[in-house]
């Protein structure tokens, strides 16, 4: 029989404590929550209050429901409160001291069969237990930001955890309509070991002034299906929080130096800057707590990038290549209304694009999302050839031909040579430097890449990419094409990776160390990632739809150009690669996949 959770404690709330409290005052338990002082246990109060009223507002609760909920939690100052409940969970600063004092404290005052468990992120839970005399019967339970909202909870036992306590615990999980994952105590458990490193790489890029915030948000929103951007999930976190995280995780998890706070976190707390709870992060907020955005000095402008200074205009395009992504682009292009040149290599290259474009159109008339007169007359807006002289009279010119240097290089020259003045010459490369392309040409200033997506007539994001030497007017008429594509373009420079493979799969690679760490299962571990931070799909499930070696070949491009020694292979990765398990497409790669 699992024990019964009649009663529980919450010391401390904060972003999450308030949130803890909510979830267990809406399962039928009665909470006792505690804060430091009056003031605190106001805001706290508040926060539940509003929290509680919003779901009511939006018809998640109904006002019965809500003042049943409110009646179950007590408010108080004092953790003498706390003698008689079944469980503690703390939510107090990320400090050890703090939540050691706190623990010793609750210790001496709780019955002796009270389970104390603490919502840490990164600290030890094993140090905080030794504060105690009765470590069997502490672990942590560590939420996720919205607790209320995130299906996901990391039970964590140390090495004298009861298993008992953890069994009660997991059972307990499931009445909150949690889903658990139990592992060891190490830094960072499953999900902040793999979110942290990301965050902190966005906040670098930042920093660094590689791109903007809106546009490292919109990048990895719109790329990658994320619920919100790096940086705005920084603000809800809370960089205070997120500051300690990271350091904890950089001392107590090997010294990684992507775990390093980056410097401008540290002076962001120091200025009072600490997210939504202070009213302003790295974005600004309605007021302090408000998740409602609103302009600020760094807000761009809300002006019409199709009519900016310097646009070029833009009526005939280019498209050079015959692979999924050529194909893609010319589909996005003639159904925007532009006239396209698609050059391939020859006649039967062309009639399978022609072949392709058709079918992708099609299905657009059977699902209701294209007319059959808007597919002809897109049809009608191509022009096949199998000849670059084809592209004299174009002002626009997207190349998507094979991920290699010398060809793309040859390419560019050409283009060149045949392309009027002023024509803009993007290239949709993944992987290889942009200015090598441009320096290919008597052009620099007009060469940029536009990386699309895959899909590209689905994906909703292109990265714009400026080299050293590319003209403001390129980027204001790439800025403009997008627009007119229905796509967001992001701004950034020429690193490798862009922003999103940049980002993305350092993360992807981190996840299979740790699988070959046997840390946590696959399963264990795309769960955390999907229930805990909200990705549309755990690391292994998309792993295995990108490919295997694809991923290995970005993560090894990225490595080689910022030797970042973190980011080196997943040796497991590699050996995968080898033995031909390259994911769905070979029918197998970290899950069975059945063959197309
Ligand atoms: P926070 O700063 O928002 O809240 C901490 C609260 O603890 C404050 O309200 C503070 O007044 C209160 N407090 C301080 N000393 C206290 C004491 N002696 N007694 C009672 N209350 C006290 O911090 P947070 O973001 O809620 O983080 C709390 C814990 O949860 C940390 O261990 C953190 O790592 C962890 N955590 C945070 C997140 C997140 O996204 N913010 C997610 C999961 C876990």
């Amino acid at each position: 029989m699992a024990r019964e959770f009649n009663s529980v404690g919450v010391v401390g709330l904060g972003t999450m404590g308030a949130g803890i409290v909510e979830v267990f005052a809406r399962s039928g338990i009665t909470v006792i929550a505690v804060e430091v002082n009056d003031a605190a246990l106001e805001r706290g109060k508040a926060t539940i209050t509003s929290s509680t009223e919003r779901a009511v507002a939006r018809g998640k609760l109904s006002a019965d429901d809500r003042d049943a909920l409110l009646s179950r939690i007590t408010f108080t100052t004092e953790l003498e409160g706390l003698r008689d409940v079944d469980l503690v969970v703390e939510a107090v600063p990320e400090q050890l001291e703090l939540k050691q004092q706190i623990f010793s404290e609750l210790d001496r005052i709780c019955k002796p069969e009270t389970i104390l468990a603490t919502n840490t992120s990164s600290l030890s839970v094993t140090e905080i237990s030794v504060a105690t005399a009765r470590p069997n019967q502490v672990l942590g339970i560590h939420f996720f930001n919205p607790a209320p909202v995130m299906k996901l909870v990391e039970v964590v036992r140390t090495v004298v955890t009861e298993p008992g306590v953890i069994a009660d615990v997991e059972a307990l999980c499931a009445r909150l309509g949690k889903v658990d994952v139990t592992i060891n105590d190490r830094a960072g458990f499953i999900a902040n070991a793999l979110l942290f490193g990301y965050l902190n790489h966005a906040v670098e890029l930042y920093q660094s002034r590689y791109a903007s915030r809106e546009d490292i948000d919109a990048a990895m929103k719109l790329g990658c299906g994320l619920p919100m951007g790096p940086l705005a999930l920084m603000d809800l976190i809370g960089l205070d929080t997120a500051y300690e995280i990271l350091d904890t995780m950089y001392r107590r998890g090997g010294r990684d130096r992507r775990h390093a706070p980056v410097p401008l976190l540290k002076q962001m707390v120091t200025a009072g800057l600490l997210g939504r709870k202070s009213g302003r992060g790295f974005y600004t907020y309605e007021k302090p707590g408000s998740p409602v955005v609103v302009p600020d000095e760094l807000t761009p402008p809300a002006a019409d990038v199709t009519h900016a200074e310097g646009v070029r205009s833009v009526a005939k395009v280019g498209v050079v290549g015959s692979g999924t992504m050529a194909t893609g682009i010319v589909e996005v292009f003639a159904r925007a209304g532009y006239e396209v040149v698609s050059v391939t290599r020859g006649a039967e290259k062309s009639a399978r694009v022609r072949e392709a474009v058709k079918t992708s159109l099609n299905k657009g008339v059977v699902r209701g999302k294209l007319a059959e007169a808007d597919r002809d007359a897109a049809l009608s807006r191509i022009t096949w050839s199998n000849t670059l002289e084809h592209l004299a009279d174009v002002d626009l010119v997207v190349e998507a031909v094979v991920e290699e240097l010398s060809v793309k290089k040859a390419l560019f020259a050409s283009l060149d040579e045949i392309c009027k003045p002023g024509v803009v010459l993007a290239t949709t490369t993944s992987s290889l430097p942009v200015i090598e392309l441009a320096m290919a040409t008597q052009r620099p200033a007009d060469v940029l890449g536009m990386h699309f997506f895959n899909p590209a007539p689905v994906m909703p994001l292109v990265e714009i990419v400026e080299t050293i030497r590319t003209s403001p007017e390129a980027v204001a008429t790439a800025r403009a094409i997008c627009a007119q594509l229905g796509k967001t373009g992001v701004v950034c420079g020429d690193r490798a990776g862009f922003i999103v493979n940049a980002l993305l799969f350092p993360y992807l690679n981190d996840a299979v160390k740790m699988l070959e760490a046997s840390y946590a299962t696959a399963d264990d571990i795309d769960n955390a990632m999907r229930l805990g931070c909200g990705y549309p799909m755990g690391p292994f499930e998309l792993l295995d739809v990108v490919g295997l070696d694809v991923a290995l070949a970005i993560q090894r491009e990225l490595y080689l150009e910022l030797r970042e020694p973190g980011f080196a292979p997943a040796p497991l990765l590699e050996h995968l690669v080898t033995a031909g398990y390259l994911g769905r497409k070979s029918g197998r790669g970290f899950r069975h996949h059945a063959r197309r």
